[in-house]
């Protein structure tokens, strides 16, 4: 497919990022943090894969899906671009074989049984594999997730997964509560890290918190966020064909 409306779409999507960058510094500046210290996961999920083309032309090439299958078709699409994927929604462990050699980072491990499937594909191929452990940080059922109660015990058995390299942590805040409730919820995700991360075997680090979406982020940078991983805001004002329809 070929957009019909190129010069358009990619002005309209580089006004888009320009904006989500200078309110991206502006929350970093309020709590004293450098914006560098914070970088985009661009979820391409809604949007046609010439739309993930253009990001990569305007220098945004860490893009992020949230269901494999998906990704498999967008990594396809967009072979020959020097796209870094990211996994950010759940990964079934039937299939992760194709996902590994796909992603740079994996944001969405929820369960040693998958910790498990991911080190003993990592050993396979002879190259680790870099994930970050998903909090259930709202507390809500329908949220995916380790419980931060269990947090000290995960972390406790990453030596287990030598292939695994565990690089942070990430969370989604609640759908309840608004931005204070969020902020609460990313604070946690933070202490988290912060007491964890002295605790964690050697070959893995506490470092990278990916936690902000459309709707949070500046909140997330606030609290200290190091990816924020961001969909909707970006694709404001694009006209219907830069969007997918259906799954
Ligand atoms: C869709 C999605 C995002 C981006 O959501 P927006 O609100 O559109 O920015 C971020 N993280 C995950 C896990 C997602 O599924």
């Amino acid at each position: 497919m070929v957009l019909s409306n190129w010069s358009e779409i990619r002005a309209v999507l580089g006004r888009n990022l320009t904006t989500v960058q200078e309110r991206i510094a502006q929350a970093a500046r309020r709590v004293g943090r450098a914006p560098e210290e914070i970088s985009i996961v661009c979820v391409t999920k809604y949007v046609v894969p010439d739309v993930a083309r253009c990001l990569v032309e305007l220098g945004y090439n860490v893009l992020g899906e949230s269901r494999p299958q998906v990704l498999w078709r967008k990594a396809e699409a967009c072979a020959g671009l020097p796209v870094r994927w990211h996994l950010v929604g759940p990964l079934q462990r039937n299939k992760a074989k194709k996902t590994v050699p796909l992603v740079e980072l994996i944001h969405s491990v929820d369960s040693l049984a998958l910790l498990e499937t991911l080190n003993a594909i990592a050993a396979q191929r002879g190259q680790p594999v870099d994930v970050l452990l998903e909090v259930n940080i709202s507390g809500e059922q329908a949220k995916h997730g380790f419980s931060p109660q269990e947090m000290p015990a995960v972390v406790a058995q990453l030596a287990n997964y030598p292939h695994v390299k565990v690089q942070g942590l990430m969370g989604m805040a609640g759908l309840e509560g608004g931005l204070s409730a969020a902020r609460q919820q990313f604070a946690l995700l933070r202490r988290l890290r912060d007491e964890l991360a002295p605790l964690c075997p050697a070959g893995n680090e506490l470092r990278e918190l990916s936690m902000g979406m459309s709707g949070d982020f500046e909140v997330a940078v606030e609290e200290g966020a190091t990816v924020v991983r961001l969909g909707s805001i970006l694709y404001e004002g694009l006209p219907s064909e830069c969007f997918e329809t259906g799954g």
